[in-house]
């Protein structure tokens, strides 16, 4: 049984994570309306990454006889200016994110629980690469600047990506 402090702890997180998921639709539909299919399919797809990784959460806390709270969800943006600027904001939004999961793995080292440290070990490895997307793609469209060519590319190129293990 995990202690008070580390299922308030994973809900919270679960919370988050879910948040996130709403935070990547909500741009997924932006990109919508900018007719930029590939950006679209590219936070579609993240969003469902990121209800798998509510679900590792909420699975675990079950698995461990902990108490599933969920949490309010608020409404998330609805217009990130530029497709560079929603990138940005998903930039920031995973730092936060990570922060999110440093804390609570902090709170885990401290209650001595070791099972709940090994479980959040995918999910510091996970934030790197989630930053790192991120950041890349922040890059590409700063180089991109104004040139229409160079920003259908980068819609291409996103529009490529395949999902990750599905597993959660
Ligand atoms: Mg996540």
């Amino acid at each position: 049984m995990p202690t008070a402090a580390i299922e308030e702890g994973i809900n919270n997180q679960i919370q988050v994570e879910l948040a996130s998921a709403y935070t990547y639709l909500s741009m997924a539909a932006f990109f919508d309306q900018l007719a930029l299919p590939g950006c679209t399919k590219w936070m579609q797809m993240q969003a469902r990454e990121e209800m798998a990784h509510a679900m590792r959460l909420y699975q675990f806390l079950l698995d461990r006889g902990g108490k599933i709270l969920l949490q309010p969800i608020e409404a998330p943006l609805h217009d990130f200016g530029t497709p560079r600027g929603a990138f940005e904001t998903a930039l920031e939004h995973e730092r936060k994110v990570t922060a999110s999961i440093h804390k609570l793995y902090a709170l885990a080292v401290d209650e001595k629980d070791f099972a709940t440290q090994s479980h959040l070990h995918w999910f510091i490895d996970e934030q790197v690469e989630e930053e790192k997307n991120a950041a890349e793609v922040v890059d590409a469209f700063a180089r991109a600047g104004e040139d229409k060519s160079a920003l259908l590319l980068i819609d291409h190129t996103l529009g490529q990506r395949r999902p990750e293990d599905e597993e959660a």
